[in-house]
Formats: structure tokens, C-alpha cells, sequence
């Protein structure tokens, strides 16, 4: 599909889910359709595990020319100041410190960032925001489906894109249908952020860094709708900023 040869593909970071699987000995776990979102538009996907070692975060840095952050569950909530709800399930202590010490040392490195889902409130929370953690509980009259958990594939609300924002110059659209599968959302900004998307009801759905070169989160999961135009630019984009970082 690449017109470029394989030199010039840029190599595109993905983290991955950390499992404490039965055998007592943690696993890695990542979905093929990140992978094979960013190989489809060009890109070299290398997957960047969860070390208990910041100089080996930085070793894996100097090999990436951009990073995507993949979903997955909640952060703790003490992470930004508040108790936990009931429905918050924390991802695993590991991962979750690895993943903010890796997408704040990527933004200061000035590479490109992408962040779904859980990465996109992750993105928030490195920079000092604050989240809804229950969406259900927050917006109790909203009539969406955001917390769908299958057919991911279908779409399930739209989304409005905000005029003058790097997404709408992405997609180039005011509206678009997304999938959703997510119980929390995002509700004071971190330093620097602008919502670039809602949903709505109001749901921020995309936000992105304004000190930075590219900082894109979306709430949905467009790596389940890389067939779909609006969707696989995401991807399109990323790749392009990092072809200035390539390696
Ligand atoms: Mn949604």
C-alpha cells in the first residue's frame, strides 16, 4: 500500500497491556489492529514494553520516531486528586506508571503522539487534568451509548469536530461517526490541552496539545474503523509527523 520504500517507513512506538496471567508470570498484550493501522499507512509498529526501568524507557525512545498509546482500563484516580468510584477499575500499578513516564518523556522529546481511549485520558492526566470516572454517573440524562463494548467495528455516536483545530485539519470534517467503548471521559483539561471534539452530550471526545508539534487523543477507537477515510487519517497523520523524527 506504501509507496515508500522500507528506509523510509517511520518506526511508530506502541505500548501494550500488562497481564498477571495464572501462570504468576506477567504477560504483554497488545490488539493486531494497532499494528496493522499504522503498517497500513506506511509505518514500522514496534512495540514498546512495560520496564520498571526509566533508562530503558529512554533506550526505547531513541528507537521511535512517533508513539501511539493503545486503550485499556482506568487510571487511579489518586493520580489526579480524587477518591475512587466504584465502577473505577485501575490498570495494573506497573503500566500505569511506565505509560505516564513514557508519553510525558515522548512529549518532551518533542516526538509525535497519539493516545486512544484510556491513552487519551492518560494524555490528560500527564498534563495535570482531571477525569469523569463514571460517565453513567456524570451524565445521567445523556441518551449515547459510550461504553459499548461490542461491534466495535459499527459506530455508535457522533462526534463534532471543532473548526480551527489540527484534528479538523486531519479529517477535515465538522461531523463524524465514531465507535465508543469507554465509561470515563475527560473533564478538566491538562496544561495546555484544547477539546478538539465532542460528543453530543457534551463528552469531550479528542483534545490535543497546543506546545506541541502533535498531541492528538481521541476517546474512540478508530484502529476498528481503519477501513473508514475519516478514520485511518488519524493514522495518516501520525505517521507524517514522525517522517521529520525517522528512524
Ligand atoms: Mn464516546
Amino acid at each position: 500500500m506504501s509507496q515508500h520504500n522500507d528506509r523510509s517507513r517511520p518506526t511508530i512506538g506502541i505500548n501494550c497491556s500488562w497481564i498477571e496471567n495464572r501462570t504468576r508470570v506477567p504477560a504483554l498484550m497488545i490488539r493486531m489492529n494497532y499494528l496493522t493501522s499504522v503498517i497500513k499507512v506506511g509505518g514500522t509498529p514496534l512495540l514498546v514494553p512495560v520496564v520498571d526501568d526509566p533508562v530503558l524507557l529512554e533506550s526505547y525512545l531513541d528507537r521511535i520516531a512517533g508513539l501511539l498509546l493503545i486503550g485499556g482500563r482506568d487510571i487511579s484516580p489518586a493520580r489526579y486528586g480524587a477518591s475512587a468510584h466504584p465502577l473505577t477499575m485501575p490498570l495494573s500499578a506497573m503500566r500505569e506508571e511506565f505509560d505516564l513516564r513514557l508519553v510525558r518523556t515522548a512529549l518532551d522529546r518533542g516526538l509525535p503522539v497519539m493516545a486512544i481511549c484510556l491513552g487519551c485520558q492518560l494524555l490528560n492526566i500527564a498534563l495535570g487534568g482531571t477525569l469523569h470516572q463514571d460517565i453513567a454517573s456524570a451524565f445521567p440524562e445523556s441518551p449515547l451509548q459510550h461504553t459499548k463494548r461490542i461491534g466495535m467495528s459499527l459506530t455508535s455516536h457522533y462526534v463534532r469536530i471543532v473548526k480551527g483545530t489540527q484534528l479538523f485539519r486531519i479529517i477535515g470534517k465538522e461531523k463524524i461517526e465514531t465507535n465508543s467503548s469507554h465509561h470515563q471521559s475527560i473533564n478538566q483539561l491538562g496544561d495546555g490541552l484544547v477539546a478538539s471534539a465532542f460528543a453530543e452530550d457534551g463528552i469531550i471526545e479528542a483534545v490535543e496539545g497546543m506546545r506541541y508539534p502533535f498531541a492528538l487523543g481521541v476517546q474512540w477507537h478508530p484502529e476498528y474503523l481503519a477501513d473508514q477515510e475519516d478514520h485511518i487519517k488519524l493514522f495518516q497523520a501520525l505517521v507524517e509527523a514522525a517522517r521529520p523524527h525517522l528512524r
